[in-house]
């Protein structure tokens, strides 16, 4: 990858000062083996002062600058027409050049819209993957989500630009499958978050778009960390180098009808989203409901300090130095734990490193969940907070009662955005591979107790045996 501000060679040194800070409680080895016991052996269930560093998501958990701030004081909380509105729309308007800009409080509000209008019983939605809030709005509406992944995407260890492209073949073949009356969109997901922060290249939108319009197909992109795959873009592309981030931006956004935004992503806010879209008749019907569940079309869920911050943000991620510090810096901690080998999905992608769990410990049987048990050990061994992206989020049952698994087995530590330095990174980097010399005494878990859907988040476990390193 080419660096224009940063060597090889040296620290990465953060392009921002740090101005005001939050501290860090300092636990015992001794001390997280009972925190993690108390909270049942899941990591969602442990409070955020017993984590030395979290990595369990990049959303919402952004430092905000210093303008940022500025903006949050700025904020004008009138109930309508707000001109902190007028600034978020024009901010939005610059990236998107979309024309009906319509803020919500965050991703999922805005998917909850799009859907319940265009989805319905008997409708198929395509996508390269769609992410789980995005899947769980279109079967709450009654319809059913298609991914349609690109072969590269599909192998964690197998290096490609843009791994997490839709298989425009397989696409072609869908559509004749389901016929495109009842496939009201097709969904780009940049980056590709369920499918390791992989980007889409720009010739893969293109072409999705055109097989969308030959259809009358809507194309939906789900763009919550667009700056990142626009960085990628630019960086892995051929004919991107020369070209700004804005303009790569503008000519995503060109071949889209729809776009959902999480502004907890690439907007650095803690909290927001929007709908941006053309058509006035779809905009009328997704105000009407905006109306009902979020608020008045000119704050959507929002404070207008909300509003100000992701303003804000949204001039503050397109910049290139910061881009390229960010991509680099991940693309770092993935280069330190491939010398150690540690398994790891590679490239590394843009917002997080996923470890391969099924690799890493292959000793664990997936029906005691090596994801599981690897997210376990590093929180005993370091108070690093990851979450598993296999058997325990994903997992289901035959009908005897015998675990499904999904194909990857992964543990992701999301990196927030210019919360954590370097230092921080390589303290995460050395409690990784430490665990590699100790991975023969990691033992798996037992679910003992679960909720039917996103088990993940409450379920409880225990160890499988009493020897285990927990
Ligand atoms: C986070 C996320 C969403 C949902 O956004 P929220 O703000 O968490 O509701 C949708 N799609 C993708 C790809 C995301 O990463």
């Amino acid at each position: 990858m080419f660096l224009k501000y940063y060597s090889r060679m040296k620290t990465i040194i953060e392009p921002f000062r740090i101005k005001s800070v939050e501290p860090i409680y300092f636990t015992t080895k001794e001390q997280r083996k009972k925190i993690l016991e108390a909270a049942h052996y899941n990591p969602f269930l442990i409070q955020s002062k017993d984590v030395i560093i979290d990595l369990l998501t990049d959303s919402g958990t952004s430092a905000m600058s210093s303008e940022q701030w500025a903006g949050m004081m700025r904020g004008d909380e009138s109930y309508a027409g707000s001109s902190s509105f007028y600034r978020f729309k024009k901010s939005v308007q610059n990236i998107t050049q979309m024309p009906i800009i319509i803020p919500t409080h965050q991703g999922r509000a805005s998917e909850k819209i799009l859907f319940s209008i265009i989805g319905g019983p008997g409708k198929v939605f395509l996508s390269n993957t769609l992410f789980d809030t995005t899947r769980a709005n279109i079967e709450y509406a009654g319809s059913e989500g298609i991914d349609l992944i690109t072969e590269a995407g599909k192998h964690p260890h197998k290096i490609a630009p843009f791994k997490g492209n839709i298989d425009v073949s397989a696409l072609d073949e869908a559509i004749r499958k389901y016929q495109p009356e009842n496939i009201p969109a097709i969904i780009l997901t940049i980056t590709n978050n369920s499918g390791g922060g992989q980007p889409v290249s720009l010739e893969n939108i293109s072409a999705t778009a055109k097989i969308a319009k030959k259809h009358n197909i809507m194309l939906v992109i789900d763009a919550c960390r667009f700056a990142e795959n626009a960085y990628f873009i630019k960086v892995r592309e051929a004919g991107y180098t020369d070209k700004s981030i804005i303009s790569i931006c503008n000519e995503i956004f060109s071949h889209a009808d729809v776009i959902t935004m999480s502004a907890k992503k690439d907007a650095f806010a803690n909290i927001g989203g929007f709908l941006a879209l053309r058509d006035p008749d779809l905009a009328q019907q997704a105000r009407n409901l905006l109306i009902v569940t979020e608020g008045f079309p000119t704050y959507g869920g929002l404070a207008g300090r909300d509003l100000e911050a992701i303003a804000q943000g949204l001039e503050e991620i397109i910049d290139d130095h910061y881009l390229e510090y960010r991509i680099r810096s991940i693309e770092y901690i993935g280069e330190k734990l491939q010398k150690a080998n540690v398994p790891l999905m590679l490239p590394t992608g843009g917002h997080a490193i996923y470890l391969d769990a099924k690799a890493f410990l292959p000793h664990i049987p997936l029906n005691q969940y090596p994801g599981h048990a690897l997210a376990c050990a590093l929180f005993i061994e370091g108070g690093i907070r990851g979450v598993e992206i296999g058997s325990v989020m994903f997992g289901k049952y035959n009908p005897d009662g015998l675990l499904i698994s999904p194909p990857l087995e992964l543990v992701r530590l999301a990196i927030p955005r210019r919360v954590y330095t370097q230092s921080h990174m390589d303290y995460v980097s050395e409690v990784i591979i430490d665990l590699i010399d100790k991975k023969d005494t990691i033992q798996g878990f037992k679910i003992i107790e679960e909720a039917p859907i996103l088990r993940h988040f409450t379920a409880k476990f225990v160890p499988y045996s009493n020897q285990s390193y927990v």
